[in-house]
């Protein structure tokens, strides 16, 4: 069931600007719902709406950012509650897409055979997983590109779709030098992804000071509302 109603005309739709399209849902990311959790590839919800990942090292700010975009306070820790961590959680949002929840990695904790076997889910998901349209990736400004991060970009971006870098807790450096901390990233980005350079992006972020949630809203659903749009039934003359 798709709200395409409130999609196209809801009372909440209307913010004055930020919005990809204008057409969309003024906070597209309030009101996401828990749906289900996968920890293999099975328990994924049957292909049909279009889903967006959040991935993220560890403490880097992932489940905040989401918390943030949802407008609540703890909508994305069900994926840090025991038994979680090594799913993904699925949350449907009110225009009908979903947001995959990615369990934040660089902790050892798990190791040999259960790591490997979440190691090869997740690479498979990133690289094949047909709804998906989308990845963010959020960093912490103070550690941008590490090596695990840089293991997600080589897993995603061959897949050929488009791929957004927040920077989050941007608050936790002096606000003159986080400009040049995201030019220095996109500088990074561009030597060493330069062939996939129209697949990505990066913006500062914080969710302490709400700093760029309408930038990355408007991103994100620049890649969702075509793929809602093609899913949503046509009714006659349209
Ligand atoms: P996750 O493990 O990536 O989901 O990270 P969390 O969202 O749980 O955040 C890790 C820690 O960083 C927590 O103590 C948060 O309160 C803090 N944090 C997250 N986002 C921000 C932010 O924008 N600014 C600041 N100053 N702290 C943040």
């Amino acid at each position: 069931m798709h709200s395409t109603e409130n999609k196209r005309g809801g009372a909440d739709r209307g913010r004055a600007s930020g919005n990809a399209n204008g057409g969309g849902y003024a906070y597209p990311f309030a009101g996401a719902l828990f749906l289900t959790t996968a920890a293999a590839w099975d328990q994924l919800p049957s292909e049909g709406a279009p889903e967006v990942a959040f991935a993220g090292r560890s403490n880097a700010g992932k489940s905040s950012a989401i918390n943030a975009l949802a407008r609540r306070t703890r909508l994305a820790y069900v994926s840090k509650t025991p038994g979680r961590t090594q799913h993904i959680n699925f949350f449907r949002l009110r225009s009908g897409g979903l947001l995959a929840d990615l369990p934040g990695y660089g902790y050892a904790a798990v190791a040999g055979t259960t790591r490997r076997r979440w190691q090869e889910f997740l690479a498979r998901y990133l690289s094949t997983r047909i709804p998906l349209v989308g990845l963010v990736l959020v960093m912490d400004i103070r550690h941008p590109l590490t090596t695990l991060d840089r293991q997600m970009l080589d897993w995603f971006l061959p897949s050929g779709r488009p791929m957004r870098l927040l920077l989050a807790k941007a608050d936790k450096i002096a606000a003159g030098e986080r400009a040049s901390a995201l030019a220095r990233v996109r500088e990074r980005l561009s030597l060493d992804y330069a062939m996939y350079g129209n697949q990505l992006s990066a913006q500062l972020f914080s969710a302490t000071r709400q700093l760029g949630i309408a930038e990355a809203e408007a991103a994100i659903m620049t890649w969702l509302d075509p793929a809602l749009d093609k899913e949503r039934p046509r009714h006659q003359g349209e």
